[in-house]
Formats: structure tokens, C-alpha cells, sequence
């Protein structure tokens, strides 16, 4: 199937992008095109105009600055895998990213198009959680910032207003000797997961946790932090009944069924792979204590 027919516009600035969200009636804005394309083949969405942000070069950019790592929304997936700068300040990136689609779908696909699209299970909204990121929002009268815990309104619905481009996303960084995991389980390699969890963690010297974050995605409607989780694992020793505590407790995850599995089963996974995540994460923050 092809699209029905639009206007297509490609601004080369902000400035003349947002004046043209301002004055379009039914636009959407086209990034990688790797999500949005499909849906317009298929017409589930028949925008009357659509604006590619692909020239808009200030988008596409990867800085690390004052302990922060700040991505422009155009940068492609590919981009972020390939960066060593990414991959010596958070390299949770390098392990994510390679579940995320294919060469091919990374090479187009951004880190902005998929924080905006939404998807339950993708992996860069994750990591966006596990960060609490920032995104740095314009339009015609200005800018904003929204973090992460107020982005995902529901399902696939982030929170951005037609007029809206998401500009920057900002991470700030975790200290160099954190440990990291990501893991998914998908039904093929490249599929989306049916349930993924991301664990960022900090040990002392006697192997106390300092400071953990927990996310799972594919489980809810958007990716969902154990907030509850972390608090009681601090002060813990990182051992394998810690770990097997905390593991049960994300079991009780609010957890969806749809026509793959049940809520059951992804509850199920959000616990196993909780469970390998932490281990995992303790394993690589030891070996940077032993560096
Ligand atoms: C075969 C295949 C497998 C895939 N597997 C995975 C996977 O495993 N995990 C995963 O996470 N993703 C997967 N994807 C999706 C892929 O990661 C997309 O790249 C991503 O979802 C959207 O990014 P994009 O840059 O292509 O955005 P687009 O498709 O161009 O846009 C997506 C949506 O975001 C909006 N948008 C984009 N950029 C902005 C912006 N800066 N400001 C405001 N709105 C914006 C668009 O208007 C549109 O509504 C897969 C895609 C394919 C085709």
C-alpha cells in the first residue's frame, strides 16, 4: 500500500521548522522514517503535510559536557552505537542499541524519532527512564524542558503537542566506575522485546549499593521504573539474595496481555531478567573497582 496524498516541507533551521508547525493544519514531523512511514503506508495516519527534519543539521549532534551526555534528536541509532564518546560515559547504549532493530533500521531510524513514537518496548525510551532524562521541547513562542518521568503519558502518547519538536534529549552521567546490563527477551533477534530491563548500579568498597536504577519495558504500557525496588536495595550488600529479593518484587510489575502473552508471563520475565540484570551490573561495577 502507498500513503494518501501530502504536502511535503524540509526546513533546513529550527526557526523556519517551528514557524511551519505553527502554521500547518495536520502535520507530522519526519525523522528516520523507519516507524512513521509504515504507519502512513498502511494509513493508520494520513497527515496533510509532512515535514522531514532531516536537514535540519543542529539536530544531529553527541555532547558530553559537565557530567551530562546530550544527544540533538536527529542523531541516528547507528550514530550513538558507533560513539566513543557514548560508549566510555554510558556504555548501557552499546548493549541496548544492538536489540534495537537492524543495521539497516538503525542506520535511519533516531534517537528522537524513537523517544517520540513511543513504542512500550522500545529500548531508548528505557534508557531515557533509567537516566531520568531531560528533553528539551520548541515551538513558535519557545522552548521547554520535560523529564522523562512526565514524557510517556500512555500509550505510545509522549508528552508533545503537534506544534511541538523534540530538540535535545540530556543524560545525566552515572560515576565512571557504575556498573551496567540490559537485557532483553524478543521473540526473533530484532523483534521488539516482549519484556526488557536496564539496571544501572553503584558499589563501595565493601560491595554496598550506593546507587541503583531499575527499568523494565515491554512489560506496561511505557517503560516503568522500580523506584520501589531501589530505594530498599540501598545500603544492601550485592549478593545473589539481594538480588533474588529485589527480583521478586518486580514481579509484581502492573503487566499487559495481548495477542503474543499474558500479563502473567511478562511479570514472570520482568523477574528473571531483573535478576540477571543486577548480577550482571554488580560483575562490571567489581571489575571497574579492580581496574
Ligand atoms: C523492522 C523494524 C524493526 C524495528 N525494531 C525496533 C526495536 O526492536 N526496538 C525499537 O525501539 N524500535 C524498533 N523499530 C523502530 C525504529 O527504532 C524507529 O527508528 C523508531 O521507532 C522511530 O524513529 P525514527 O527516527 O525512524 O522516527 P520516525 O519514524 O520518522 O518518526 C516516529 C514518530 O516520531 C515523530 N517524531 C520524530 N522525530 C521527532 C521530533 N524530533 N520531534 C517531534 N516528533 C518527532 C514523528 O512525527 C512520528 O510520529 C523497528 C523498526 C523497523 C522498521
Amino acid at each position: 500500500m502507498k500513503s494518501a496524498p501530502f504536502t511535503y516541507y524540509d526546513p533546513t533551521s529550527v526557526p523556519e521548522l517551528v514557524d511551519l508547525l505553527a502554521n500547518a493544519e495536520d502535520a507530522k514531523i519526519l525523522a528516520g522514517g523507519q516507524s512513521l512511514m509504515p504507519m502512513m503506508n498502511m494509513r493508520f495516519l494520513m497527515p496533510d503535510d509532512v515535514i522531514d527534519i532531516n536537514g535540519v543539521h543542529e539536530l544531529n549532534f553527541i555532547e558530553r559536557e559537565n557530567g551530562h551526555l546530550k544527544f540533538g534528536a536527529m542523531t541516528r541509532q547507528k550514530e550513538v552505537l558507533g560513539s566513543n564518546t557514548v560508549a566510555n560515559a554510558a556504555p548501557i547504549f552499546g548493549e541496548a542499541l544492538r536489540y534495537v532493530g537492524h543495521i539497516q533500521t538503525r542506520t535511519r531510524g533516531t534517537i528522537g524519532g524513537s523517544l517520540c513514537h513511543l513504542d512500550p518496548s522500545a529500548e531508548l525510551p528505557a534508557i531515557a527512564s533509567l537516566y531520568g532524562a531531560e528533553m528539551k521541547i520548541a515551538n513558535a513562542d519557545g522552548e521547554r524542558t520535560v523529564s522523562m518521568d512526565d514524557w510517556a503519558l500512555a500509550y505510545m502518547t509522549p508528552n508533545i503537542s503537534p506544534e511541538d519538536v523534540l530538540v535535545d534529549i540530556t543524560f545525566p552521567l552515572w560515576g565512571q566506575n557504575h556498573g551496567y546490563a540490559f537485557e532483553e527477551f524478543a521473540r526473533r533477534h530484532g523483534d521488539f522485546a516482549i519484556t526488557a530491563v536496564g539496571t544501572l548500579l553503584e558499589l563501595d568498597q565493601n560491595q554496598i549499593i550506593t546507587k541503583v536504577a531499575i527499568v523494565v519495558a515491554g512489560a506496561d504500557v511505557t517503560p516503568t521504573r522500580l523506584y520501589d525496588v531501589e530505594k530498599d536495595l540501598i545500603g544492601q550488600i550485592a549478593n545473589e539474595g539481594t538480588f533474588a529479593d529485589a527480583a521478586n518484587h518486580a514481579s509484581e510489575i502492573e503487566a499487559m496481555t495481548d495477542a503474543y502473552v499474558t500479563a502473567t508471563y511478562r511479570q514472570r520475565l520482568a523477574k528473571t531478567l531483573t535478576n540477571r540484570a543486577l548480577i550482571s551490573a554488580t560483575e562490571r561495577a567489581k571489575e571497574k573497582q579492580n581496574d
